[in-house]
């Protein structure tokens, strides 16, 4: 939507846990469409009663749309700081000083649509059916959002790059919240990351609007980012680095910023010059060839907790390499993993998280 950048994730279509919403929620007439366009939303945020929460020195203005009549309170907001809390983590604190969520309660037993804007303020609409209790629990859609809130908009050839973040980094903070078991989040990545390999006629990713390729082949692009700078800093940093400093540099999606913008304020924190070439190859490369070139086998042998994950490994089509995976901040082990072409190993210890 152009200047309003509109930030859009679809139940039952993006993410990680397309099996966890496995249909989208069947709103009432008028229930959520009111709020489907920016001016209404935003004016729904800012005028009808609201509920702030403290997130650190952060503020999520809760509005519940309309009172949204049937929906559990107290339950709604356990299940935002729970997503805020696995942001703080990552983060490092709440990414974006003042946020705003637009509830809207619906029929059904699980979160559902939600879209975000970084127009008059970041500010995320999101449906829950009102029987939610565990599918708060195991909701991805909110961690989600809140990412796309956190780092800058980008032109829309680079969508790729927004949504494959958030695919990626979802999981990465519920795991290290506490949030998901490792084992699941490796266990979707391989499933997802296998779906988002290019076809044989694919160029390279800006401006693609394959589905598969926007959310699984951007979030391949942060895998082998986080591979990336773990090779090239010889574990000592990691892509979380990189995040956190983009987000403090852009304050979140208010800002407008440029992919090569993003990549170069991120590598700095990292010490390495990791994301601005592996973006340029990414994003004009037919990504066929760069797979063909990697033979990335990560084999993480780590902690018990981790163990499980090992077992689920398989080959990683055309990649030629097993995804042998830890959960992050959780292992201590080895990685051997060769991409783009070199081999690296080194040690890794449970301080240096994915
Ligand atoms: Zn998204």
């Amino acid at each position: 939507m152009g200047p309003l950048r509109r930030r859009a994730v679809l139940a039952g279509g993006a993410g990680l846990v397309a099996s966890a919403v496995a249909a989208p929620l069947v709103s009432a007439p008028g229930e959520s469409a009111a709020y489907d366009r920016p001016g209404p939303m935003y004016e729904a945020v800012e005028r009808q009663p609201a509920e702030t929460l403290a997130v650190g020195e952060a503020h999520i203005r809760v509005v519940f749309a309309d009172g949204a009549p049937g929906l559990d309170r107290a339950r709604t907001i356990r299940w935002i700081r729970g997503a805020a809390a696995a942001l703080t983590r990552y983060f490092g604190r709440f990414p974006v000083a003042n946020y705003a969520l637009l509830v809207i309660a619906t029929d059904g037993n699980r979160v559902g649509h939600a879209t975000t804007f970084g127009f008059r303020g970041s500010a995320t609409r999101i449906t829950v059916g009102r029987e939610t209790d565990e599918g708060f629990a195991r909701d991805w859609v909110l961690v989600h959002e809140m990412l796309h809130a956190a780092l800058p908009d980008l032109p829309r050839r680079a969508l790729w790059l927004q949504e494959g973040n958030a695919t990626w980094i979802e999981p990465v903070a519920r795991v290290q919240a506490g949030q998901l078991p490792a084992a699941e989040m490796w266990r979707q990545a391989l499933l997802g990351m296998a779906r988002g390999q290019p076809a044989a006629n694919d160029s390279g990713m800006d401006g693609t609007k394959a589905w598969n390729r926007l959310y699984w082949g951007g979030a391949t692009f942060w895998l082998l980012a986080e591979i990336a700078i773990h090779q090239a800093s010889n574990g000592r940093a990691a892509l979380r680095d990189a995040m956190r400093a983009i987000n403090r540099a852009s304050g979140g999606n208010t800002a407008d910023w440029s992919p090569e913008r993003m990549m170069a304020a991120g590598d700095p924190a990292t010490g390495t010059a990791s994301l601005l070439p592996l973006y340029r190859r990414f994003a004009d490369e037919p990504y066929e060839r760069i797979y063909s070139r990697c033979s990335a086998a990560l084999e993480f042998s780590s902690t018990s907790r981790a163990r499980s994950a090992s077992t689920s490994a398989r080959r990683w089509p055309r990649c030629g390499g097993r995804l042998r995976v830890p959960a992050p901040e959780a292992h201590s082990g080895r990685c051997a993993c060769r991409w783009p072409g070199r081999s690296h190993r080194a040690s890794r210890g449970a301080s240096s998280a994915l």
